[in-house]
Formats: structure tokens, C-alpha cells, sequence
């Protein structure tokens, strides 16, 4: 998608702090941190939201790009919290389907 700010940066064109890449996937951390880490997981092709993930296995793969990251910068074992936002009420302002990663912090519930 030409005016997709996450697609510019899975195209190379807009270059993000990386933490996590494969042929797949691009993890870069968050221009705005809600957390000592937090990390956003893209899948590099363009997905709207949640209700056009058609791939299950896609999800799966960020799932499991979100756990390896967070145990390769050491936040397995104290623990972390994944979050997909989806439409407005869901909170998502960038209509590109992205798997937020948080850790670093004790997590509250309810979220806001
Ligand atoms: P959403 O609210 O859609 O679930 O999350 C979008 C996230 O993208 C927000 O946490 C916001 O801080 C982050 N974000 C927006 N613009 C940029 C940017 O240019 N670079 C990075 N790294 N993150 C961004
Ligand atoms: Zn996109």
C-alpha cells in the first residue's frame, strides 16, 4: 500500500529502530514507549487489521516473534503483554495490522 507508513518501513523506505527481522516480519521499537520495552511486530505485507487476517499462520508467526524477542532482550521470564488493537474502539491508529509488545514494567487490568 503506497501511503501505508508501516509499509514504507517493511519496503526500507522509512528506517525504524529494528530489533527483530525475518522474511516475513519486522519488530521495531515504538516511536512512543508505553513500557521499557516496546516493540511493534508487523507482518511486511500489507494487512489492514485483525479482521483481514485470512492466514492464521501468520498470526501464529508474530505470536511467536513477540516471545522470542522478548526472551532474546530478557523479559521471558519476568513476563510481558501483547496487545492487537482493532479498529477505533479497539484504539488502532495505524491501519496496519501490528502486534504490540510490552515489558519492563508490572502491567495494570483492566487496560484504559
Ligand atoms: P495503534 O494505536 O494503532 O495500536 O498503535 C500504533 C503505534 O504506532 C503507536 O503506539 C505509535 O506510537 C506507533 N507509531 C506511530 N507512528 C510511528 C512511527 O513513525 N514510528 C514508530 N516506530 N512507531 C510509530
Ligand atoms: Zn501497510
Amino acid at each position: 500500500m503506497t501511503d501505508c507508513l508501516f509499509c514504507k518501513m517493511a519496503a526500507g523506505e522509512i528506517k525504524p529502530d529494528v530489533v527483530y527481522e525475518d522474511e516475513r516480519l519486522l519488530g521495531f521499537r515504538d516511536i512512543h514507549p508505553q513500557a521499557p520495552l516496546h516493540v511493534l511486530i508487523i507482518p511486511k505485507r500489507h494487512v489492514a487489521n485483525l479482521n483481514d487476517l485470512e492466514d492464521s499462520l501468520l498470526g501464529g508467526w508474530m505470536l511467536q516473534a513477540a516471545a522470542k524477542i522478548a526472551a532474546q532482550l530478557g523479559y521471558a521470564e519476568t513476563g510481558y503483554r501483547t496487545v492487537i488493537n482493532c479498529n477505533d474502539d479497539g484504539g488502532q491508529t495505524v491501519h496496519h495490522l501490528h502486534l504490540h509488545l510490552l515489558a519492563g514494567r508490572p502491567m495494570t487490568w483492566p487496560p484504559g
